[in-house]
């Protein structure tokens, strides 16, 4: 399924349960730039290869574009569209004045020496400068990226335009401008909605399982504070494999491992398991936090044994297995609100920048915490009251803020 497909499934679904504008399902359906370049940069064997980036410019009637930028094999232009366009809901969302982006390079970023990775996203941010800025467009780290990265970046952008100026980029390392507490902000904000799901239900947490696909950042990040609610990790999944462990994955170890290693192919403990059989594992909460489209279709619907899925990754569950999910029972805390703590702090370091500001981690997380809140109760409650989906929720209470803006303003 090409991911813009999912994206115009779940557009038009608000479509056909409220009375919005046409001309607005018409304005939002499509991203206002696509940029694609291909640039070269020069390999550590001397050699020259030329590499093709992105960058989708989704909306900015809120405010300037944000959106991470991925370093992914797999990138193609309607996967930049889809994430963009989510950018654009999850921002309007949670109240941040930014629109949505999504960039990326096509590349596998583990086949790359240190050296190349730095010429790589250098030359990323030389060929976009004229299309970013801190009031234009700005970057985040995303899959396969990092603050490493975004630091070059942010380095190449200020050489490029002789200013010291680093807003342009957030998930910045400390040193260069980042913010306390943004390393774990996607984590941070999945708990958060886990936590205040598991309030609405009257549920303890404490010794319920769960499973995660991707044990990256924000997988990883997840599973820490997870298990410091006492809720164990028994399966994990990256794209080397799957293991599972009855007992539960000490999972500070397994943070250290792929830090070390960048996957879980030779972590030493735990059972392999097939692919196909990861998330047909028994537990109370499925966590994909990897990437797009991991659970698709009817069969695959089916296979869920657990009572809540937080779509950690963006856009990892299809329409068609959406709806088999939720006939189930089995609740679905969607991407556009579970994942958007990253955003959120992105917003924080962005303001800290502009302010000249730093703010400490206890006071980034906890005005995070509290807009998770508001947030969440926001949506939580529309969907009861409605009988809509949490993810029509989120949709349309965004999408209601946009055009009321586009309407106040005469846009079109
Ligand atoms: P990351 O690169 O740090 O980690 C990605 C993880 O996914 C790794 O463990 C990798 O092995 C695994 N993975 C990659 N391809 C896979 C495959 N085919 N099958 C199974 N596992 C696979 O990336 P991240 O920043 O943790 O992002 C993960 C997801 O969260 C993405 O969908 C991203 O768009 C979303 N997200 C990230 C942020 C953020 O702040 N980093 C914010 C919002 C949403």
């Amino acid at each position: 399924m090409n991911l813009y497909d999912l994206v115009i499934l779940q557009y038009n679904q608000i479509f056909d349960l409220y009375k919005i504008d046409e001309d607005i399902k018409e304005y939002l359906t499509f991203p206002k730039n696509e940029i694609m370049v291909n640039y070269p940069i020069r390999l550590d064997n001397g050699s020259v290869k030329m590499l093709k980036a992105y960058r989708v410019q989704h909306n900015n009637v809120l405010g300037p574009f944000k959106g991470g930028i991925r370093f992914s094999q797999d990138i193609y232009l309607d996967e930049v569209k889809s994430l963009a366009f989510w950018m654009t809901i999850k921002c309007s969302l949670q109240n941040i004045p930014f629109g949505g982006a999504k960039g990326g390079i096509k590349i596998n970023p583990y086949e790359y020496s240190i050296s190349e990775l730095e010429r790589i996203s250098k030359g990323y941010s030389e060929v976009m400068y004229k299309y970013i800025g801190e009031n234009r467009d700005i970057p985040a780290p995303d899959l396969g990226t990092n603050s490493q990265i975004m630091d070059w970046m942010t380095d190449a952008y200020q050489k490029k335009g002789r200013t010291h100026n680093c807003s342009v980029f957030t998930g910045k390392s400390i040193h260069c401008g980042g913010s306390k507490g943004r390393e774990e902000a996607t984590g941070f904000g999945v708990v958060e909605c886990i936590k205040l799901w598991a309030r609405k239900k009257n549920i303890d947490l404490c010794g319920k399982t769960y499973i995660v696909q991707g044990f990256g950042n924000v997988g990883s990040n997840t599973a820490i504070l997870l298990s410091q609610l006492g809720m164990i990790c028994i399966g994990v999944a990256d794209h080397t494999r799957c293991i599972k462990s009855e007992e539960g994955f000490n999972v500070y170890k397994l943070q250290q491992h792929c830090k070390e290693y960048k996957n879980i192919e030779k972590y030493p403990y735990g059972e392999n398991i097939n692919k196909e059989d990861f998330f047909s594992l028994k537990c109370y909460v499925i966590i994909p936090a990897a990437k797009e489209l991991v659970i698709v279709g009817e069969e695959d619907g089916n296979k869920l044994n657990c009572e809540l899925v937080v779509e950690a990754a963006n856009g990892p569950i299809d329409t068609e297995a959406e709806t088999i999910i939720l006939n189930k029972g089995i609740e679905i805390i969607p991407d556009i609100l579970a994942n958007s703590g990253g955003v959120v702090v992105s917003y924080y370091e962005w303001l800290q920048n502009k302010r000249c500001e730093y703010w400490t981690k206890k006071e980034v997380l906890e005005k995070l915490e509290s807009r998770m809140e508001d947030t969440f109760n926001l949506v939580y409650e529309k969907s009861k009251i409605e009988k809509i989906s949490m993810r029509n929720a989120c949709y349309i209470l965004s999408i209601q803020k946009i055009a009321e803006k586009i309407k106040r303003r005469k846009l079109f």
